[in-house]
């Protein structure tokens, strides 16, 4: 039997589940962690696979592979993104669950982790070939989605789209609409305002914070940002409106470099039909490596994991690292980072905003009520800034790294839940 290009990726590149394990396992060295729950904690409790076909236009079926995860509902029902992406596989999705759980404990939302994702090249998709795939998947996955249980939002190349078809499909089989079975929904049919954007806002909040705490005053602060997708652009955007300087972008295309500041407003605009930034006008172009390496205050990786290695950790040159990917940083590189004396802000405090503005999404669908931005966003700087101070606080007891006092936060949570709950029978 032929081996599919994603299984023959997993074997060759070091396992993301286990990275996530090994960051576990320094914090429960660290707390004296008990043994049960450290066993608990280290794997995840649901993890779900359906292989299934999708008629292409041409009349042709193509099989999907889809997964969908539950790493620890101790705290909540099961709540992540969904990712349509080649190189999604089961490794992946666990480590992004597992990173769910510690997201949702420390910004202390009623949520255990979960994560999904479809092995797919969704751009060679047309749009209908997208959505009855996204209808087939949802309805594979309602043995372990829904309102209660797990809920699913937007992650890499999905958007508000794909959840309303999700929510579509879902409403169609139980017979009744039932807005709170995902969130990221367009505000129309149940989504909340300030959705769309939250992560990056999330992202500018804890951004001023730190350099507030680093006294760097925002209109000195030159930022460079790694993925210009829905989160690289929110963060560019909002920090742009602070007074922060952009100085470079990328994305899967290649990156461009302005040292007096990227006009942010134009480049989404021409990014919506041009995805190549190079031909973006008054910019230089520079490879996606050297974007990584450049003196600045601020980077932002804001695209995938394991961007920063033990290969490039070395040379990366910014004051502060804010990470707004998920797991765009190794446990290795982390050490290289440390004794650069370079200040990294967690992805699980760091790009908390997306999730915690879901929950607000979720609580308003259940109650039928709805805020206006103003609430949203100012409920969202409250969470977040109260998350990253209890983070730092952590991290001081300890005397380690914010990376390690957000997951001794969220492991502390978990274990005093667990304890609370006990173990069935
Ligand atoms: P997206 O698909 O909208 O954007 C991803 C961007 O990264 C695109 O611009 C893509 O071209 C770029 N990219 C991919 N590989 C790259 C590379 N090697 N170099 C440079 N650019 C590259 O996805 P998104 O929703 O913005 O998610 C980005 C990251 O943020 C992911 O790690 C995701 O898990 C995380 N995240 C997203 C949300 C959310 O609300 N969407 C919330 C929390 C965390």
């Amino acid at each position: 039997m032929e081996m599919s290009p994603n299984c023959q990726d997993s074997l060759q590149t070091p396992s993301v589940f286990s990275m996530a394990v090994r960051q576990l396992e320094i914090v429960a060295d660290l707390i004296g962690l008990d043994d049960g729950v450290r066993r608990i904690l280290s794997s995840c409790e649901k993890e779900f696979t359906v292989n299934f076909p999708v008629t292409m236009d041409d009349g042709t079926v193509k099989s999907f592979s889809a997964y969908r995860v539950h790493h620890n509902t101790t705290l909540g029902p099961a709540k992540g993104g969904l990712r349509f992406h080649p190189n999604v596989h089961l490794d992946e999705t666990k480590a992004l669950a597992m990173w769910m759980t510690w997201k949702c404990a420390i910004a202390n939302i009623p949520y255990g982790g979960g994560k999904g994702g479809v092995t797919c090249e969704p751009n060679k998709l047309s749009s209908i070939e997208l959505e009855r795939l996204t209808r087939r998947l949802a309805s594979e996955m309602s043995p372990i989605m829904g309102h209660n249980m797990d809920i699913p939002a937007p992650d890499v190349n999905t958007n508000e789209q794909i959840m309303s078809w999700i929510m579509d499909t879902v409403s169609s089989q139980i017979g009744r609409t039932s807005p709170s079975v995902v969130t990221g929904k367009p505000v129309a049919i149940g989504g909340t305002v300030g959705r769309k954007e939250a992560t990056g806002k999330g992202v500018s909040i804890i951004t001023k914070e730190t350099l507030k705490n680093h006294k760097i005053p925002l209109k000195d602060c030159r930022i460079a940002i790694q993925g210009f997708g829905s989160v690289g652009y929110w963060s560019a955007k909002f920090l742009n409106d602070m007074g922060c300087k952009i100085i470079a972008v990328s994305n899967i295309h290649g990156a461009i470099f302005n040292n007096n500041g990227l006009d942010i407003n134009s480049l989404g605009n021409h990014q919506l039909s041009n995805p190549n930034l190079a031909t973006f006008p008054g910019v230089d172009t520079i490879s996606n490596k050297e974007l990584l390496s450049l003196h600045c205050d601020v980077l932002i990786p804001a695209a995938l994991e394991r961007q920063i290695t033990a290969q490039n950790a070395d040379q990366i040159n910014a004051r502060i690292l804010v990470e707004a990917a998920n797991g765009p940083t190794t446990p290795e590189s982390d050490i290289i980072l440390q004794e650069k004396g370079i200040h990294v802000i967690p992805d699980v405090v760091a790009n908390s905003g997306g999730v915690i503005v879901s929950y607000f999404e979720w609580v308003q669908d259940l109650e039928h009520i709805f805020w206006d931005l103003e609430e949203v966003n100012s409920r969202l700087t409250t969470l977040i800034i109260n998350s990253l101070s209890k983070v730092r606080n952590t991290a001081e007891r300890y005397k380690t790294t914010l990376r390690t006092g957000a997951l001794a936060l969220a492991v502390e949570r978990i274990a005093h839940g667990l304890a609370l709950r006990g173990i069935f029978p």
